[in-house]
């Protein structure tokens, strides 16, 4: 239904005064970045979180509820255009949805930013925007309840508290929905990326495990506890308590956990699939209870056997079996297979690996039966909306190997944006017949051929070391890039920097890496134990010969048997993310930024300082500038005419030409300079779109 346009240029000037321009390739000094910036605030102060680069939608966490996703508003951005309503999440949803029924081409929703920023939210309100444009069938409804579902389930397995985020994502998700040719959801996809699987047996201060481990002792039925051999308080648990922190004020483990046990019925697990979830869950508890001594020889011994017995119980493996695979490890040497026992100190190192394996295993069963769940019942073409929800990128004060693969996905995305935006601009021009001069940009790709060059990049080095017999360890894998790298312009470290006064500011265990959005010094510490990420063999044996149906399912007979050599950590990250590209290449994309204002999660309080630096790793400066020096606005001439037919004495009340003479009336008429605009074939494009936005408060009293 079309809705009149409504275009005051009183009130629009008036706006921008005060809360700033919605679109930021508006800004007459866009080069600017205290400009830019400045207009973020002055928009986040009137509590209006989003503002545009072009189709890109930066969003400020406000850590408020703001009432921006009541139903009303969902519906309010239905049937509406892009560019003639406030920015908002909803818009460029119903803006991507629209040209993908349209068009029938596949789409996708990109949301970037560091932890605590927003992704998350952001992602769900898309989904459910997406989920509710279904026709109120019967089983339309069951496709949107099971699509809005998966979010509880995973967020319990995948999220946990940590000193930036009270519900921090551990886990990249990449979700795709699937509509008919109607334009009805009917299904979805889920892959999931690297799951930070260590903090199933570590937490920092401050921080919590999972969060499902709580739910589950907070909220399961006295009934199912004591089946599960638990006790209500989380302090009784070696792998909840490290943190210090089992409760937190904005969480409430008992309803989430009501949530998560709906969701599987949603979801329709079976009973006996629930039971063995919560028996891995119980199990995974005690065996971080199982502590190891010295016996008089050095060799671990298991203190209490309580724990090693409720574990065992719960998976459904011999005890004895599992007692000894924790203490012992088997290596196969030429044919010849020898047993030694380990000390407490491998012992537990043993314990942690398997409790990391069997949950990170867990994980993945979940996702894949949950696309179980999602899967649409109807054959027939579909067309994909996907939304990638994933880590951005990150400096810590020491950063690892997850930073490490963390910051090379960002670098891929970044490569996907060159792709697809700067490409796909440039194509539209030359269909169009517009003339437009090349921007410049800083091509990433250098920096990816860095990390992932076959031989020579930084992971087949790392593999490379991980494979070496003898001697290997962190800090030979670190001579090993200095001697290979050295002349790179994106790498340097202690050894190959020859500036004294670089050098002084570089530790001798650390690489650093010139990444497009800023320079991260990496510690070596862990890079070769967590790229193995070794389960022994006794261990895995063990996981083989349990009676838990998901532990069965997720640790299969052949791989044991298999003399291949698992892939490292590295490289299947890198293989995912290959996958990713290739997924995310064949879609048209749509940008969501989210930016964190303070590090405090406070509620209006606008740290430019901080946002700043997101600013900068994002890359939001280098797309205003392309955008800018491009077309920000384009109409179909059809479309435009239609929507502002009305402010031009020569097209209103009544207009029978061409759709384009008609168009270029109503431009001459708004005067637009003849350098603002150019008319292609079938659109009109025009620089900055001055005029056409309605202002937000015209736009709330609609
Ligand atoms: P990320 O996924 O980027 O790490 P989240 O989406 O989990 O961050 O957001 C962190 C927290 O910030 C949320 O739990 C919520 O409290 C708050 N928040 C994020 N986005 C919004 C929003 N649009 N409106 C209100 N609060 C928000
Ligand atoms: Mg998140």
């Amino acid at each position: 239904m079309a809705r009149r346009p409504v275009v005051r240029m009183e009130s629009v000037l008036e706006d921008r005064a005060r809360i700033g321009v919605p679109d930021a390739i508006l800004l007459e000094d866009y080069l600017n970045e205290s400009v830019f910036i400045d207009n973020l605030k002055k928009r986040y102060q009137q509590n209006i979180i989003y503002t545009y680069i072009g189709q890109v939608v930066i969003s400020v966490n406000p850590y408020t509820d703001l009432g921006l996703y009541t139903e009303d508003c969902l519906e309010k951005y239905r049937n509406v255009n892009f560019y003639e309503v406030p920015p908002h999440v909803f818009a460029i949803t119903e803006n991507a949805y629209r040209s993908m029924v349209a068009e029938t081409t596949d789409h996708c929703i990109l949301i970037s930013g560091e932890s605590g920023a927003g992704k998350t939210e952001a992602s769900k309100q898309v989904l459910r925007f997406l989920a509710a444009t279904s026709l109120h069938r019967r089983e339309m409804d069951r496709v949107r309840d099971r699509l809005l579902q998966s979010n509880p389930l995973l967020e319990a397995f995948g999220n946990a508290k940590t000193n930036r985020n009270d519900n921090s994502s551990r886990f990249g998700k990449y979700m795709d929905i699937e509509f008919n040719f109607k334009g009805d959801p009917v299904g979805g996809h889920i892959l999931n990326y690297l799951l930070e699987k260590s903090r199933v047996v570590h937490q920092e201060e401050g921080e919590r495990n999972f969060h499902i481990f709580y739910q589950l002792l907070a909220g399961a039925p006295d009934e199912l506890l004591e089946k599960l051999h638990l006790q209500r308080d989380a302090n009784n648990y070696f792998y909840l308590k490290q943190g210090e922190s089992c409760t937190v004020d904005s969480v409430n483990d008992r309803a989430d956990f009501e949530a998560v046990d709906h969701a599987l019925d949603i979801l329709s697990f079976t009973t006996e699939e629930q039971e063995a979830i919560w028996d891995v869950v119980g199990a995974i508890l005690h065996l971080g209870n199982v502590a190891f001594k010295a016996d008089d020889d050095g060799l671990a011994r298991v203190k209490d056997e309580t724990p090693i017995v409720n574990c065992s119980k719960l998976i459904g493996c011999d005890k004895d079996v599992l007692r000894k695979a924790l203490t012992h490890r088997t290596i196969e040497a030429r044919g010849d297979i020898v047993t030694s026992p380990l000390n407490p100190e491998q012992a537990v190192y043993a314990r942690d690996a398997l409790a990391k394996s069997v949950y990170e295993r867990v994980f993945n069963w979940l996702v894949v039966r949950l696309n179980h769940s999602l899967e649409s019942p109807e054959s027939g073409r579909k067309t994909l909306l996907g939304i990638l929800d994933i880590y951005g990128f990150e400096i810590f004060d020491k950063n690892g190997f997850e930073q490490f693969c963390i910051n090379y996905c960002n670098e891929k995305l970044q490569q996907v944006f060159i792709e697809l935006t700067l490409r796909s601009e440039q194509e539209e021009y030359y269909r169009e017949g517009i003339e437009w001069e090349k921007v410049q940009y800083f091509d990433n790709k250098i920096i990816c051929d860095l990390v992932e060059e076959k031989h020579k990049g930084i992971i087949s080095l790392l593999d490379e070391e991980c494979l070496r017999p003898g001697d290997a360890t962190d800090l030979t894998f670190l001579n090993k890039m200095n001697s290979h790298l050295a002349t790179h312009n994106h790498y340097f470290s202690y050894e190959t920097s020859d500036n004294s006064k670089v050098k002084k500011t570089i530790n001798k265990d650390e690489f650093r890496l010139r990444h497009y959005a800023g320079e991260v010094a990496y510690r070596v510490q862990g890079f070769l134990d967590k790229n193995n990420d070794l389960l022994f063999r006794d261990l895995k044996e063990a996981m083989t010969h349990t009676s838990n149906i998901i532990i069965t399912s997720v640790f299969p007979k052949d791989e044991f048997s298999q003399k291949k050599r698992p892939v490292t950590a590295a490289t299947q990250f890198k293989n995912s993310l290959a996958g990713l590209m290739t997924i995310l290449m064949s879609k048209e994309p749509s940008y969501i930024r989210c930016i964190k204002p303070n590090d405090d999660k406070r509620s209006y309080y606008f740290d430019e300082e901080r946002v700043s630096h997101q600013v900068k790793y994002l890359g939001l400066m280098e797309n205003l500038r392309v955008r800018r020096a491009g077309f920000a606005y384009r109409r179909a001439y059809e479309i435009f005419l239609g929507r502002y037919k009305s402010v031009c004495p020569a097209t209103w009340p009544k207009y029978n030409g061409p759709a384009k003479d008609g168009v270029m009336a109503i431009v001459q008429h708004l005067g637009y300079h003849p350098d603002d605009y150019r008319m292609g074939e079938t659109k009109l494009f025009i620089r900055l779109p001055k005029t056409l936005f309605l202002t937000e408060d015209a736009f709330q009293k609609r």
